[in-house]
Order: C-alpha cells, then structure tokens, then sequence
C-alpha cells in the first residue's frame, strides 16, 4: 500500500535545486515525489503556510559514539542526568546525555544524519553497537588511520602506494566506515616518545617518516579508491597559539587536490597582542577562499560546561591541567590513544572569548557556504544543541554585537570580528547544512527535495527568533515518515549506518592476517563489524564510489 503525503504551500528552501519559493512537498512512501495527476489526493495533508521547509540536515562532524564518547560518560557520571529532571544549567546536562536522547535531541532540530568522525579501526565495533543504538537518524563512522604501525611501516620500508591503497580499502570495508581521518599524523607515536610537540615536517620516531608523507600517502589513497569523502583531516598543532602556519601549511600540502579540515577554528591562532594569543581568522579565511580544493568545517566553540573527548593523545596530554572537573583520562592505545578532558569555556575568559570569535570569522570570511561546514566539533566546542544559538548568530550582525559587547574587551580587540556585518541568509544556511553536506559525504539521495530523494524533510515556523526556529522543527520526517512535531519526538524508528565499500586487491586479507597473528597473536577479524552484530533488518547502506 502507497502511503502519499503533501506538505502543503510552505516555502521551500533547497538551494540544491535552486529552489525559494512557495510550493508543495509531495512523498510517496519514503521517496520525495513528484505531484500526482489531478484528482488524486493525498493520505496525509500538512499545512507549512507560513513555514520554511528545507531537507533534513546533515551534519558532518559529531562525537556521537565510541569508546572516547563512552569514557567520557563513564568519567563524568555525576553530569549526566539521574533519575530526577536536572535544571539545565547543571554540568553537561547539556553533553551528558545517553545515545538514545541523541537522536531525538538531533531530530527536533531537523538534522537526520550525522557523521561520528574518529573511530580508531579496534573500536570499530563498539562505535556501530552504539551508533545501532542512536534513534530516527542515518549515521556514518570515518575511520582513524595514520598513527598505526602497519601504515607507518609501509612507509618506512618505501612499498608503494597500491599495497596502502589496499590496506586503506580493506579498512574501510572491515570497519564499514563512509570515509577516512587522520589526526595530528605521526603526533601519537611520536608522544609515546616523550614528544610535546608535533609538526608537519618533524619526523615520527622509530619510522623516519615525517607527518607530511603520512598525509600526503592517505590522501592519495582515498582519492584512488575513488571514496567520495576526501580525507577528513584534524591538523597537529592543535589550539596553540600561532598554529594559523600548521593549517595553512596544510593547506599548501593539499597540493590541489581534494582535502577537508577539521574544526578549523582550533587552529585559527595568531600570536598578536599582549597575551600573545589573537585571532588569525582572516588570514586563515583568505587561505581557504583562495584553495578551491578545500572544505572545512568550524568547530565554533560556545560558552558552557562541556568535555573534549579526542584521539589527539598528545593535545590532550597537554591540556590535562585545565580539566574542569579536575579529573581527566588519558589512554594510550594501540594506535591513537586518546584523552578525555572535561573544559567550561568562559565568556569572561580572554582566550575563551578570542577562539567563539574566530569560530565566527571563519563562518562569516570564508565567502562560499558550500565549503565551510557547520560543526561544533560536538561535544568539543560546545554541545550539538547549541546549533540553533549559533545560526542565530549568524544571520543577525545585531546579535553578535550585543554579544561582543558583554565579552572582554581586550578579547575582542584582537579580532574583527566586530567589523564584519555579513549575515547568512537562510539559503546559505540551507547549502551549508543541507545541500554542500550531501555532496561532500557522496550522498547522491539526500541534502536536497528533488524527486527520488529519500524524504528527509524538517519544517520549522519561520520565526524571527532563528535560534528557537531551528531549536524546535514545526515537522521533521525521517524516510516520509513523521517522526517529530513541534520539538518533540512522536515516534521512534531505526536509521542506517552509510558506508563505502571501495574495490582491492584482496590479496590484502593475507597479509592482515598474517601481520596481526604475528604481532598481537590476534585474528584480524578484531577490525571486522558483522552484518549479524546490529540487530536491525537493513543495518547498513553503502554509498557508490567514483
Ligand atoms: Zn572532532
């Protein structure tokens, strides 16, 4: 039986297909659909007069699962919350919440697939069981190469690029993963050797390869393999001060060629002023306007209570004594390590007030929305459910100007972001929420409302108050079913995990397990996730590449 739905005369922002108008939504089953002939009505008629509707968003960085994300919970108990309804100002009421409160808490927004972007491939298979266990949204997983001793040898021994092409490949498809990160490459291994500090150029010890060739070798591979997702890159050098040079050095190493980056403002430093630490937004901006080739995503830090959770080992290592709390975790694994360290941003802090700044620079001077990514790098900047705050800020210039006059002002004086009156318009919001995200990740069926397009639709009020716009959708439909009205969740469904299953040389296999009986006496099937281990019909879908 054909279920038909119209969502009836609500203004349709889809800058995929060029559309603002006023106009119907129509869905057949779990399809966008073209209008049907005269005479045939619909099952289900909405009303969105007056409303702005708009695909579901996606949102392409988010710490939603994982064995760093259920440390943190595990770490942090007295923050999530209990059995009693917590005032919301409590410690991480905000970050502390259960896998299942995700996905509704993501749906009442509108977004309706989310990307959790460092699984290190051993953890491969917590990261699916709790991702099967997010509610109503599709989600997709990146898997973390670059700090593991199978990679690092092939390189040390000069073996080529096909045998890493085939590790990759094989990776990707061992852990079922949409796309491939690297983070601070070579930084993990160099810290089990007392390393502090990593950059591009140094050399990883014991490897004798140096940062730059660890990248430039993945970013090569996944492009081979024709993976839609270029690699997903968290840069060294992270929130130090004057580390502009390490991002826009990265940039030069992307060479032309695909590369997305990471939570940029954490790397959006200069080292002006009487602290020594200044906004170097601009010149950051100017880089990315300029190298075509590049995405990247934000990572806007708001004020609050949160906890960083990040296989940046040696970073958070380093910032272990800023814990707020004061406890913190860190653990050295077979690969990345990884460290949990719970962090209130401040609004009367100077460095706190200068990184909300240069999120915001970056989001208003990168000129073109189809290459600059809405993240909060969650929960890391700040907590997921502060997106509709910060698109408020972004489309009223008023707003952010009686926000900077309540931050310190020696804070503001080391950045522009007082001079800068560019306003998103909903369309902008749209492309970069919507549409550019779609595009980035390969997914062909969704970010846009042409026919065939899975009916991932959010409705919200068109409210001048953006921020409890976007907070509270009017209508959210997952696969054309309506899974939440006015905020609130009406019903539960399971969605997919994405993922890409690139072509190799399976000769690989061989190899794997060879290597990981010879080095850990383990089966390397450790890195496998079994269709049978997610207790769903379809559990994954796979997305087509090049
Ligand atoms: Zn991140």
């Amino acid at each position: 039986m054909t279920v038909l739905t119209r969502i009836k005369g609500g203004r349709i922002v889809d800058p995929a297909t060029r559309r603002d108008q006023i106009d119907d939504i129509w869905i057949r089953d779990e399809r966008i659909a073209d209008p049907p002939d005269g005479g045939i009505r619909a099952d289900y008629t909405y009303d969105a007069g007056g409303k702005i509707v708009m695909a579901g968003g996606i949102d392409i960085h988010s710490h939603i699962a994982g064995f760093n994300v259920n440390t943190a919970r595990l770490l942090l108990p007295e923050l999530h919350r209990g059995s009693v309804p917590r005032p919301v100002d409590t410690p991480l009421s905000t970050a502390g919440w259960s896998t299942f409160e995700t996905g509704c808490r993501y749906a009442a927004m509108g977004f309706t697939t989310v990307v959790e972007p460092a699984v290190p491939p051993s953890f491969a298979l917590h990261a699916h069981l709790e991702l099967a266990d997010i509610p109503i949204i599709d989600k997709a997983s990146l898997a973390v190469l670059g700090n593991d001793d199978f990679l690092l040898s092939l390189l040390r021994t000069s073996q080529g690029s096909a045998i890493i092409r085939d590790y990759v490949a094989w990776t990707l498809e061992s852990t079922r993963s949409l796309g491939i990160k690297v983070i601070n490459a070579g930084g993990a291994v160099a810290f089990k050797a007392n390393a502090r500090q990593f950059s591009l150029d140094d050399i990883v010890p014991h490897y004798g390869v140096t940062s730059r060739t660890i990248l430039k070798s993945l970013q090569f591979a996944v492009q081979e393999l024709g993976v839609p997702h270029p690699l997903h890159v968290h840069c060294n050098n992270l929130g130090l001060p004057g580390n502009v040079e390490t991002a826009i050095e990265t940039i030069a190493a992307a060479d032309g060629l695909p590369m997305h980056l990471a939570h940029l403002q954490f790397y959006g430093y200069g080292r002006e002023g009487e602290r020594g630490f200044s906004s170097a937004a601009p010149v950051l901006a100017e880089a990315v306007n300029k190298a075509t080739n590049m995405t990247v995503d934000v990572g806007q830090v708001m004020f609050g209570q949160t906890v960083t959770v990040s296989l940046d080992v040696l970073r958070q290592f380093n910032s272990r004594d800023q814990a707020q709390p004061r406890k913190w975790l860190i653990f050295d694994g077979d690969a990345e390590g990884a460290g949990v360290v719970p962090y209130n941003y401040r609004a009367n802090n100077f460095y706190n007030a200068v990184q909300w700044a240069v999120g915001l620079e970056l989001f208003l001077l990168i000129e073109d929305p189809s290459r600059v990514f809405f993240t909060t790098d969650h929960p890391n900047g700040a907590p997921f459910t502060t997106y509709p705050e910060i698109f408020a800020l972004l489309m009223d210039a008023e707003l952010r100007a009686q926000w900077i006059a309540k931050l310190p002002a020696n804070a503001m004086a080391v950045t522009s972001l007082a001079s800068i009156k560019r306003e998103y318009s909903l369309g902008e919001i749209a492309t970069m929420t919507r549409a550019a995200p779609a595009q980035l990740l390969g997914l062909k069926d969704r970010g846009h409302l042409r026919t065939g397009a899975i009916a991932d639709v959010a409705v919200y009020d068109d409210d001048r108050d953006r921020a409890r716009m976007f907070r509270a959708a009017a209508l959210v439909f997952k696969n054309g079913e309506l899974v939440a009205r006015n905020g609130q969740v009406i019903r539960y469904r399971w969605g997919r995990a994405l993922k890409v299953s690139p072509n190799y040389d399976r000769d690989i296999e061989r190899r794997m397990r060879t290597y990981y009986e010879e080095r850990y006496g383990l089966a390397s099937d450790l890195m496998k996730v079994p269709q049978h281990a997610i207790p769903r019909p379809e559990p994954f879908e796979s997305v087509p590449c090049r």
